[in-house]
């Protein structure tokens, strides 16, 4: 039977670089199946609910999610279509899925060097630094409390870890390795917190099974210096669900948009969600101004990871590739002397290529 995806294109300007990679998706593996589901601010309009029960439902019946991006303008935060949406919705997806380890490629294009925040010099060796994720447990899922005494106010949250949760992101970490360039770099904070000893003795533990890989150990505030002076000393960085959510956020600027970031989270059964690392950019939305290739390349990733369609996958990330090199840019990567386009010519152009 043929695999089939659920695409969520949600809110801003998730609908319209969804359509576009469906665009790509039809000409690179047409026998994949779409539907189509609601969530977010789209889904409350109709159920009055951030990720309703028919959103459930078909996701429980496809291969992979294929997810688009949710929420509204921060003014509009307080209104009900919009408050805790993403907090309803995406947290709940991950949650429902049991999504438990985020893949977050980071690449470096030769031909947007220019628009990288960091020097020239500091790019020359990097082509592209993979941050993972875990992302069930920690802080964000330990016990929190706010409460008052002796006359002020505290608030605790509990970071925790169990071994098999980290001995899963490591297996991870180690196999996606060995298809790369053999080396894990694990980020924990191993002089001060219990949580990140257990992570590296852990790391230590499973890395016997991949003797192949070389794994070495880095503090999370030396890997924040590191990431900015010397980016090309990485290639697979695998960390806890606090420090990656930092980490990954600030490897995404180096490359110059978070418009050209993909992203995918797995299960522990290796079921996978793809989307774009930004959000919903209400700024730009409905003006054919926004970057598909975040979008794009996070389909890429699904076709690879999910359906093992690697050729697809490669196929698409080269037409990028020369879509950049023919001096295509969408308005948050232009350059001087480039040709300004919108989303969706800059998906022709890819199409063009492929
Ligand atoms: P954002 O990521 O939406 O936008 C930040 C900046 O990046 C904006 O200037 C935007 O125009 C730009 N940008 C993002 N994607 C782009 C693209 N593809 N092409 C060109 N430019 C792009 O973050 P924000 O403005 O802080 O949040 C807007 C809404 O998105 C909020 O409601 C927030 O809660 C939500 N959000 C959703 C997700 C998600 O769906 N996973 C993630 C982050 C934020």
């Amino acid at each position: 039977m043929n695999p089939s995806i659920a695409v969520l294109a949600g809110d801003g300007i998730g609908p319209e670089v969804m359509a576009q990679t469906l665009r790509v998706l039809q000409q690179v593996a047409p026998q994949i199946t779409t539907k189509h589901g609601l969530i977010g601010g789209a889904a409350y309009c109709q159920y009055k609910s951030h990720f309703p029960t028919a959103t459930k439902q078909l996701i429980d019946v496809c291969d992979a999610v294929l997810f688009g991006s949710v929420g509204g303008p921060i003014e509009a935060a307080e209104q009900p279509q919009w408050k805790n949406c993403e907090v309803n919705s995406i947290l709940a997806l991950r949650n429902h899925l049991k999504l438990a380890i985020n893949s977050r490629p980071a690449k470096f294009y030769p031909a947007l060097k220019d628009i990288s925040p960091l020097k020239n010099e500091r790019l020359e060796a990097c082509d592209e630094i993979l941050i993972l994720r875990e992302l069930l447990g920690d802080v964000y899922f330990g016990e929190k409390r706010t409460y008052t005494a002796n006359g002020y106010k505290i608030a605790e949250d509990t970071a925790k870890y169990d071994e098999n949760q980290i001995a899963q992101v490591a297996h991870h970490a180690f196999k996606i390795a060995a298809t790369r360039k053999q080396q894990v770099v694990s980020v924990d904070k191993a002089n001060v917190l219990d949580t990140s000893k257990l992570w590296r003795q852990v790391f230590q533990q499973v890395a016997k099974q991949y003797p192949e890989i070389t794994l070495t150990h880095m503090l999370v505030d030396n890997c924040a210096m590191q990431l900015i002076l010397n980016p090309a000393q990485f290639d697979v960085i695998a960390t806890s669900n606090l420090f990656g959510d930092i980490l990954s956020d600030a490897a995404s600027a180096l490359p110059g948009s978070l418009g050209m970031m993909p992203s995918a989270s797995f299960s522990s059964k290796g079921f996978g969600l793809y989307e774009p690392s930004g959000g919903s950019a209400p700024d730009i939305a409905g003006q054919n101004k926004a970057n598909p290739m975040a979008q794009i390349l996070s389909l890429a990733m699904m076709l690879r990871h999910s359906f093992d369609l690697h050729t697809e996958a490669n196929a698409i990330e080269k037409a990028i590739e020369n879509t950049l090199d023919a001096g295509f840019r969408t308005q948050d990567i232009m350059q001087v002397g480039r040709r300004a386009v919108g989303t969706q010519a800059f998906t022709d152009e890819i199409l063009h290529h492929l």
